[in-house]
């Protein structure tokens, strides 16, 4: 449902998650009788306690979702949270990235800011996921506070992975040229250093 995103070690999936006023997060949303509702993860007592005060169709369709989720109207909505699920590609581990900049509903289309994680969204059309501005911004945010400090990492990983290699490989060669016989101011001047600096790095090693 969300943006995606792969770097060396995981999958990241990322959208803006409807919030309350009490920050409880929305996990899905539902419609009863031409109404939006939307998923709440709460505790056994609290659904309950919802379901009591809820009408019948609201009721039976929460009972049809299990015991610890309730519906909440989706109009009291009071903004979103950028989240992402990063999903390890090599055990099944999922984490969650939440940006602590929250992104707040305002009551016109005037007072829209997005730069200002400000979004106008009328009851009838809340799903801000799906307007291309809004999904821009966010990702916006998500690439640069999530994903380019990972990319980053995975960069100077692969950098210092290389070196190693680059290393090792060099180690090599320069034991296989000391068995050829070849003199430290060969090997140095292959290498690009004086004769001294390839004994002094090689001496002990070959
Ligand atoms: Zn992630």
């Amino acid at each position: 449902m969300g943006w995606m995103h792969e770097s060396d070690t995981h999958v990241h999936e990322a959208a803006l998650v409807a919030i309350f006023a009490d920050g409880t997060q929305s996990c899905g949303s539902t419609m009863v009788d031409g109404v939006d509702y939307e998923l709440v993860e709460v505790g056994r007592h609290q659904a309950a306690d919802v379901a009591a005060r809820a009408s019948l169709p609201v009721r039976n369709r929460m009972a049809a979702l299990g015991s610890d989720i309730a519906l909440r109207p989706s109009a009291e909505i009071a903004g979103w949270v950028l989240s992402c699920d990063c999903a390890s590609l090599s055990s099944s581990e999922v984490s969650t990235w939440t940006d602590p900049d929250q992104w707040t509903r305002v009551p016109s289309a005037s007072l829209e800011d997005l730069t200002g994680h400000r979004v106008f969204a009328p009851d009838t059309d809340l799903d801000v996921n799906a307007r291309p501005e809004v999904a821009e911004a966010a990702r916006e945010v998500w690439r640069r506070k999530h994903l380019e400090p990972i990319d980053v990492d995975d960069e100077i990983r692969a950098a210092a992975d290389a070196r190693r290699n680059a290393n090792a490989q060099l180690d090599a060669a320069v034991a296989r040229a000391r068995r050829l016989g070849r003199s430290w101011a060969d090997i140095g001047a292959a290498v690009g250093m004086t004769r001294q600096s390839a004994n002094e790095r090689w001496r002990d090693r070959t």
